[in-house]
């Protein structure tokens, strides 16, 4: 029989209706980054800085340059740029806005990219332990960059890899976009938060960090499927002190992070091939009593009408079984 399951402090829902037929193997996918998808005109590819905005921010052996318009850094370890086509851009101030009772405003705010290696082809898990490393800081630094912008409330920082995911581009890269409100996800859960003595997720780091859902640990965070997981193989990393945002985070508490990320990619890949994935930080820079946490979504089954329509999600695969397969 399916179960109907409650989130840790929030009233939503999932459905966990296991399909016993199915083994990880079931989900296993082919790598996309085959012959479709070469490097041939990549605009992200080491040699190639000439194709895309100027660079905001170029990283190269632990120093920080950035392009002009007479010359483009080369020789890069990460490099960051506006997005081509932006959902939001910093524009100057606007005309009046028309007065109805629909509201509106001008898109406001940055979409930066960031390209995580020189190399096409070169997938995270491929990383060694120190470029890893070196991304979580590049993460750190570009959310502090932002955060602090004048009339900037939220930074939504993730990573589209793979069609199914969502990515246009193959080239191995995360995305930022500096927002001037705070998505409802953020403020339905600060709303339980404020209300709670404990942090919510302090009490799912002790409940987690021995239970049937734990995938492996470190010094610094643990890895999980969560109780109501949204679909197969969900994991989340989440750090045992309570920090609520990148700026908030060590150099050892990153390394710690890349450490445990890398692991569960290469996991997914002993599992479950090479599937198209997302990641998304969740994190406030104004708001100490949030608890930052990364989640890991890999794009396995489709979110059809009845996920749309309910935001309650059916999962195929419980989560302790999950785990067992990711451990
Ligand atoms: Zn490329
Ligand atoms: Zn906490």
């Amino acid at each position: 029989m399916s179960e109907i399951r409650k989130h840790y402090f929030l009233s939503e829902y999932c459905i966990i209706a296991e399909e016993r037929a199915k083994r990880p193997s079931d989900f296993a996918v082919a790598d996309e980054n085959s012959e479709k998808h070469s490097s041939k005109n990549c605009f992200f590819c080491g040699g190639a800085e000439e194709n895309t905005p100027l660079a905001t921010a170029v990283y190269k052996n632990g120093k920080i340059y950035s392009d002009t318009p007479e010359k483009r850094v080369r020789d890069w370890d990460f490099r960051c740029f506006p997005n081509l086509y932006p959902a939001l851009s910093p524009v100057p101030e606007s005309p009046e806005q028309e007065e109805n009772e629909l509201q509106a405003e001008p898109g406001y705010g940055f979409h930066e990219v960031i390209v995580e290696t020189p190399l096409h082809g070169t997938r995270l898990e491929d990383f060694s332990n120190s470029e890893i490393s070196e991304l979580m800081q590049v993460y750190r630094d570009r959310t502090c960059n932002y955060a602090t912008r004048e009339n900037i409330r939220y930074v939504s920082l993730f990573k589209n890899s793979g069609e199914k995911a969502g990515a246009s581009i193959n080239h191995s890269h995360s995305q930022l976009l500096a927002l001037p409100f705070c998505p409802s996800p953020l403020v339905r859960e600060l709303k339980v938060i404020r209300k709670i003595e404990k942090c919510p997720y302090c009490a799912i780091y002790d409940l987690e960090k021995a239970s049937p859902r734990l995938i492996s640990k470190n010094s610094e965070w643990i890895a999980f499927t969560p109780y109501s997981s949204m679909g197969p193989f969900e994991v989340w990393f989440l750090p045992q002190k309570h920090v609520s945002f990148l700026g908030d985070c060590s150099d050892k508490l990153l390394f710690a992070l890349g450490d445990i990320l890398k692991a569960t990619l290469k996991s997914y890949g002993r599992i479950l091939g090479k599937p198209s994935f997302n990641y998304m930080f969740y994190q406030l820079s104004e708001s100490p009593e949030y608890h930052l946490n990364l989640r890991l979504l890999p794009r396995i089954t489709a979110h059809a009408g009845f996920e749309l329509g309910t935001g309650t999600y059916i999962n195929t695969v419980s989560p302790e079984r999950a785990a067992s397969y990711l451990r």
